[in-house]
């Protein structure tokens, strides 16, 4: 990588499971330059701990008190301790990714004391304002100087808002390469489908966690009452249980809607990787999910109102749907005519790119760290 980097010069700021997988080939470019600062918004093995050893990723510097919170003290306590850690230790610059509570922490901390800020996948717009990561996403991109847009539609929504061209890239996405570099290769799918006792093409694999389809008995009743509909019709259903929903089922006494689901404690990376690779059918709420399945070339029934990701639907890979009735009838359509889907999709290219984007990054981060003025001037 050129420019060169001081050891431990560049602070990449995270806190959640997403921020884990996508930003650790950026790290792995990164090396050493890699100040890992990890806000603790998840913080335990399942969700964290697991991902960091798995991905390989450098021991990180932990905030205190984050976990748990409600977000306006989440980034409160993250700010606070993240500017004390910048006074301290001053970095070149600071990477942040996506649109978390602690996206915006790390973004407002660099911006206090005025370090260059780099926001990877700058540009997403749900434009859907009672979703918390909208305003996470667009107040982050507005303080950012290299905004890292994974496609073109994402580049022209940061256009719309006026914001610098000079400060905008194209990079693609690192979905693409994390999701090539951790699928298990074939004879490790295979073992872990017979665990699983499921076969290729044969199975469905459900994950939902978000606030819309958990926050109410009605919605989450409405999504596991279509799941368990698909295994009593004979298709298996894999459901890796997201802590918050699992405290949801709980709260709403949903359990006798699980009977028939396959449910499992949430997987590691590669696990659920192999899992979705073989799939017939993918149903889920989460965002890194709609990128995935483009790598992956399997369908998704993505379970809410609006998406921020609508490359995954245009290419034909994902549709969105409402929880309840909607789900249910298209799932059924969709594992119908599996064959033929799972054969266009597998000849679909992603729209997310060539697999080179955190080389991209990391290079624009590297002139971003070493000449602030110049890398913008140049751009
Ligand atoms: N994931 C995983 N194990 C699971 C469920 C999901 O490793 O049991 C991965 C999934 O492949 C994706 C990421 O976790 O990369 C998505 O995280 P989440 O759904 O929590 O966040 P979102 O993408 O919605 O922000």
């Amino acid at each position: 990588m050129s420019p060169c980097l001081p050891p431990s010069s560049v602070a990449v700021v995270l806190g959640t499971r997403p921020e884990l997988v996508k930003l650790a080939p950026l790290i792995h470019e990164l090396g050493e330059a890699t100040r890992l600062v990890h806000t603790g918004q998840h913080w335990d093995e399942a969700m964290s701990g697991r991902f960091l050893r798995d991905l390989g990723l450098p021991r990180p510097e932990v905030l205190t008190g984050v976990g748990g919170r409600p977000r306006a003290g989440q980034i409160a306590q993250s700010l606070g301790q993240l500017d004390a850690a910048f006074a301290d230790d001053r970095p070149a610059a600071v990477v942040v990714q996506g649109d978390t509570n602690a996206t915006l922490a790390g973004a407002l901390a660099a911006n206090a004391r005025g370090i260059p800020l780099v926001h990877v996948e700058a540009g997403l717009r749900s434009f859907d304002r009672a979703m918390p990561e909208e305003h996470n996403r667009v107040m982050v991109d507005h303080v950012s100087d290299l905004l890292c847009a994974a496609t073109a539609e994402n580049a022209a929504n940061l256009r719309a808002e006026s914001l610098d061209e000079r400060r905008i890239a194209v990079t693609g996405n690192t979905v693409v390469e994390v999701v090539r570099r951790r699928l298990p290769d074939p004879p490790a799918r295979a073992a872990l489908l017979a665990r699983h006792g499921v076969a290729p093409d044969g199975y469905v694999l459900a994950t939902v966690h978000r606030p819309e389809n958990t926050d109410t008995a009605e919605a989450l009743g409405a999504v596991l009452a279509e799941l368990d509909r698909i295994a009593r019709d004979g298709t298996p259903v894999l459901f890796p249980m997201h802590p918050r929903t699992r405290a949801a089922v709980e709260r709403f006494a949903l359990d006798g809607l699980l009977d028939r689901l396959a449910v499992t404690a949430p997987v590691g990376y590669a696990e659920f990787l192999g899992l979705a690779r073989h799939a017939a059918l993918l149903v889920s709420d989460s965002g890194g999910v709609q990128e995935e399945c483009t790598v992956l070339g399997r369908p998704l029934l993505v379970v809410r109102r609006s998406t921020e990701r609508p490359e995954a639907v245009d290419a034909g890979f994902a549709a969105l749907v409402r929880p309840g009735a909607e789900l249910g009838g298209l799932a059924r359509s969709w594992l119908a005519d599996r064959t033929e889907r799972l054969a266009r999709l597998a000849a679909t290219p992603s729209p997310y790119g060539d697999g080179l984007a955190s080389a991209r990054i990391a290079r624009l981060t590297a002139q971003l760290a070493v000449r602030p003025a110049a890398a913008l001037a140049a751009a």
